[in-house]
């Protein structure tokens, strides 16, 4: 009898500690569970601060078919081929989409990578950053934050003080001459 207690004592013991440690187990998957929920993953922040959402065909109302497709298709005009490459007029760069500023030509320096490049935007605030992975490359594209639009690449190969280079496609960028507004 003393046996059957002795073991029924045990048995019980173990299956509480069995059930306590599932239940812990539990209690952190889902402490885990709430801590990753949808709720909780931030918005694309980018999307969410974007302030014009045009769709493609108001967009082709107003760009050429070049600026159409670098800007809101993500392309890229060649090397040594576009309006500002070798440009060299005091003044600054707005985004071709929507008069955004964000580049001026005191940045501008020659890369001799063939697009326009700058050693920093005109504003942090201006610009959005993005990782890109096509081509079989992991870049950082850079997008005008208020329209959405394709600029191009930075790179961490620039000059001082910044070290960054952001190049840029000379058909995302419309100049502005210095004095002008
Ligand atoms: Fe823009």
């Amino acid at each position: 009898m003393i046996k059957v207690t002795l073991t029924t004592v045990i048995l019980a013991a173990l299956i509480l500690i069995g059930l306590t440690q599932l239940q812990g187990g539990e209690m952190e998957k889902n402490s885990k569970s709430e801590k990753n929920s949808v709720k909780d993953i931030p918005k694309d922040s980018v999307m969410s601060e974007k302030k014009i959402n045009k769709t493609d065909d108001e967009w082709q109302c107003s760009l050429t078919p070049e600026q159409f497709r670098i800007a809101r298709q993500k392309g890229t005009e060649p090397a040594f081929s576009g309006l500002f490459y070798n440009f060299k007029e005091p003044g600054r760069y707005v985004c071709v989409c929507c008069g955004s500023d964000l580049f001026s030509s005191d940045t501008k320096y020659e890369s001799g990578s063939g697009w326009p490049s700058f050693w920093a935007p005109i504003s942090d605030e201006n610009i959005a950053m993005h990782t890109d992975t096509s081509l079989a490359m992991v870049r950082t594209e850079l997008t005008c934050r208020n329209c959405g639009a394709h600029l191009g690449h930075v790179f961490d190969d620039g000059p001082q003080p910044t070290g960054q280079r952001y190049c840029v496609n000379s058909a995302s960028l419309k100049f502005i001459k210095k004095d002008e507004k």
